[in-house]
């Protein structure tokens, strides 16, 4: 523990992975943590829902990164796999086009390479140099990007921003993650499948920078997981180690507002209302959309962040079916992706045109394929994700009711059944959906989007300018969405506090 830190309290508002992370870390630094939490569970996005005998997680399916979790637990002094145990895919993903081709994505490079020349043509040593390609990119850029606030003068002053600014130039960034892909690939089925990393933070691959090769490179040579007992399971473990550490959660308990006083020219947070009563605190973490921070608890409706944050693009929504399935489909695995016909078509019906896609590219996890209680006997639970834009004008029921009948019809001709027929109970989340429920900026399902070259320096900074003792973690903060980058969030949010502190 460290002694400036000692009796000092922090109030960490919602238990999503962010906020979670964050009131590990505060705790493990010595805080007295309480996290205030509207939903009666953690985990925001990363939820869980039962349905007619089938379990679902609510949002998020794909596991990368896990080395992050390992760490909040090392950190902590435990060992993660004593609180959670994650299952590293042999076949990441299916892949299924409308030629007719089938291809397993295998989480291990050199069988994935040989898989691609086999299916597609394209040669196995374009899959292997794309790799070591991307390798380089995030040698150059993760370490900056991901585990340091980009607004800390600690981290300019740092040997690793003098390492990481003689890398700058093989991060890529100044072409589109497509243009890369093309530059390596003939294979149009190849290049689809490589562009279709840029939806893992919900961006438009014909614009987010080539940096994000990072992605395929994370997930093909660390891994894609699945956790046993569903993403939910996260969460879940998170709590728990943050219980052990003494944290306090209030869950059901809806944070009105957030105090703070005159203190020269900026404000300082001194706590927050719940229940219409104030709580102090020394340090106060928010892990809610920096778009409700600022309007809704800090009654900030001017705020310039606020003001230049909603004039950045989201990234994209999305509209999800929970199907649960009364037969069993063994071309099918945990993660199956069903391609669309033309792929750049369907990011501007999403990015430009502001429309659900006609012809969309679809999604389905499978965690009854690794954990069998989550479905019934001789069933599946389907989670059908499709990518859809963020809340504007949208009319949802219909968006919602074309968008359904064209997923039954492709996936009952790709796997040769009446799907329709075998949907024994259903569930839907619109774009409209997420933003009520997880109090996101239009839905956006990861922040803001990265469909600019600049984006990664664009995110609200972890440390507030205008509120001494303010700190954001989550999908609308830096390093941005995803659930490994959302804990790093929490990470940095916490370890500001605890520098500031320690400052004073
Ligand atoms: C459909 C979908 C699919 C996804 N797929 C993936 C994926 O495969 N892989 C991946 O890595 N990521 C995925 N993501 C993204 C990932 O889920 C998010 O980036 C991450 O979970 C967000 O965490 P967060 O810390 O921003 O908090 P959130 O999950 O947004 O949680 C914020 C919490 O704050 C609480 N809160 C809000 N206001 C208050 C208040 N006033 N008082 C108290 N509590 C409050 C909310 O109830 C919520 O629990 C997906 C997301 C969705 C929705």
């Amino acid at each position: 523990m460290s002694r400036s830190s000692a009796s000092r309290s922090a109030i960490v508002i919602g238990a999503g992975l962010g906020g979670l992370s964050a009131a590990i870390r505060l705790a493990g630094a010595g805080y007295l943590v309480t996290v205030y939490e509207r939903q009666p569970y953690p985990g925001g996005k990363a939820g869980t829902e039962e349905r007619d005998g089938y379990r679902f997680d609510t949002g998020p399916s794909l596991l990368t990164m896990p080395h992050v979790i390992e760490r909040i637990f090392a950190d902590a002094g435990r060992v993660w796999t004593d609180y959670i145990q994650v299952e590293r895919l042999p076949v990441i993903c299916n892949y299924f086009w409308r030629d007719g081709t089938r291809l397993h994505a295998y989480g291990e490079p050199e069988r994935f390479a040989a898989e691609v020349e086999a299916v597609t043509g394209e040669p196995a040593a374009n899959v292997l140099r794309y790799l070591e390609h991307a390798r380089r990119v995030d040698d150059a850029a993760s370490e900056l990007f991901l585990w340091k606030s980009l607004h800390d003068r600690r981290t300019f002053a740092s040997k690793l921003f003098w390492k990481s600014l003689l890398k700058v130039g093989r991060i890529d960034s100044f072409r589109t993650l497509n243009r890369a892909n093309e530059s390596f690939f003939r294979d149009p089925r190849v290049v689809q499948l490589f562009n279709r990393y840029a939806t893992y933070n919900g961006s438009n691959p014909y614009r987010t920078p080539a940096t994000f090769t990072i992605i395929p490179y994370v997930e093909y040579v660390q891994g894609g997981y699945a956790v046993v007992g569903g993403i939910h399971a996260i969460p879940r473990a998170l709590e728990r180690l943050a219980v052990e550490l003494g944290v306090r959660f209030e869950y059901n308990t809806t944070v009105e507002r957030i105090v703070s006083m005159p203190e020269g020219r900026r404000r300082r947070v001194t706590g927050v209302v719940v229940n219409g009563a104030e709580v102090p605190a020394d340090a106060v973490v928010s892990n809610v959309d920096v778009s409700v921070t600022y309007p809704a608890l800090l009654a900030d409706e001017f705020a310039p962040q606020l003001q230049r944050y909603r004039r950045l693009e989201p990234s994209s929504s999305g509209l999800v079916f929970y199907w649960g399935v009364s037969e069993r489909f063994e071309e099918l695995s945990v993660n199956n992706i069903f391609f669309s016909r033309d792929y750049r078509r369907e990011f501007a019906e999403i990015f430009d045109e502001h429309r659900c896609p006609t012809d969309p590219t679809i999604y389905i996890n499978i965690t009854s394929k690794v954990t069998p209680t989550d479905a019934p006997d001789g069933g599946e639970n389907w989670f059908i994700l499709v990518n859809a834009p963020y809340v504007g004008e949208q009319e949802w029921e219909r968006e919602t009711h074309r968008v359904r009948a064209t997923v039954v019809e492709r996936l009952s001709t790709a796997l040769g059944r009446d799907i329709e027929l075998l949907i024994a109970t259903e569930g839907i989340m619109t774009p409209v959906d997420i933003e009520r429920k997880t109090m996101s900026h239009r839905g956006a399902l990861y922040g803001i989007s990265s469909n600019t070259t600049f984006a990664a320096f664009a995110r609200h900074p972890n440390r507030s300018r205008d509120y001494r003792g303010l700190y954001f973690c989550g999908g609308s903060a830096h390093p941005g969405g995803g659930m490994p980058l959302v804990m790093l969030s929490g990470r940095i949010a916490a370890d500001l506090a605890t520098y500031d502190h320690a400052d004073a």
